[in-house]
């Protein structure tokens, strides 16, 4: 039986300053009364406190970290910890953002030991995958995603990955205003579930929640949503105003 959670994230990457981000959500609060979806915002560290204390009282609203450290902590300047993302109100941590993968080299295998701790914490990791255009090109982008998997999550025993939230994110449709078809955000995520199932079986493939990232807008959102094994979106430019980031809420 299917029991996934449809969830609409929100990056907001290196975007807004304090003032600005409590303002956002306030309005937010205001502007949608919408039940049924997750909405995970993913805040700037020096925001968690103060968003957390702002939507306290709303069950449907989490808080995510954009990265946090592999280690427990230590000499390790400028980094930052599960423990002390915890302590500040995040639930989920987005890991393997394409662009901490580019712009900080983070490997699969670091990546590795950051899903397993955060894990081990009681942090659920938004864990990021998908191709660059050349990849897509060369039609290696199923086998591409698929190492990813497996060398970034897929050491998890099955009790560990029913915690995992899933974002496929082509790059080449990342803040670019170019977005996958629906049709092919659907071949992705049934091959992503297809993995899943291939390693843990049917039942937790079938709970896995899949996200697609890359592009979503307002006139987008519901036909991307509307297929069968996308199951919400990891949003970047559009989670950043408030009345586009309300239209793709409702867009399920
Ligand atoms: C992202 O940063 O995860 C993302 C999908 O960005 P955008 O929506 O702007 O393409």
């Amino acid at each position: 039986m299917e029991n996934r959670q449809q969830i609409a994230a929100g990056n907001w990457k290196m975007n807004k300053t304090y003032d600005e981000g409590i303002s956002f959500v306030n309005e937010l609060l205001e502007k949608t009364n919408e039940e049924n979806v997750l909405i995970v915002l993913g805040v700037p560290f020096v925001h968690l406190k103060g968003i957390a204390d702002s939507v306290a009282n709303t069950a449907n609203i989490k808080l995510a970290a954009q990265n946090s450290h592999e280690k427990e902590s230590g000499a390790y300047t400028g980094e930052i910890s599960a423990d002390m993302l915890l302590s500040v109100g995040a639930e989920y941590v987005i890991l393997g953002h394409s662009e901490r993968r580019e712009h900080y080299k983070e490997s699969n295998e670091v990546l590795c030991k950051k899903v397993e701790h955060s894990i081990s914490k009681g942090l659920i990791p938004i864990f990021c995958c998908g191709e660059s255009l050349r990849i897509r090109k060369a039609k290696i982008h199923v086998d591409f995603v698929s190492n990813q998997l497996n060398e970034g999550l897929f050491h998890l025993s099955k009790e560990a990955f029913a915690n995992v939230v899933i974002a496929y994110e082509p790059i080449w449709a990342i803040g670019t205003g170019e977005t996958a078809t629906p049709e092919q955000a659907q071949d992705m995520h049934k091959a992503i579930r297809n993995l899943i199932e291939k390693k843990y079986g049917n039942d937790t493939a079938q709970n896995t929640s899949i996200l697609y990232g890359g592009s979503v807008k307002p006139d987008n959102a519901k036909d991307i949503f509307s297929q069968p094994d996308v199951d919400g979106g990891l949003i970047g430019g559009a989670s950043l105003n408030v009345d586009d980031f309300v239209q793709i809420i409702n867009s399920f």
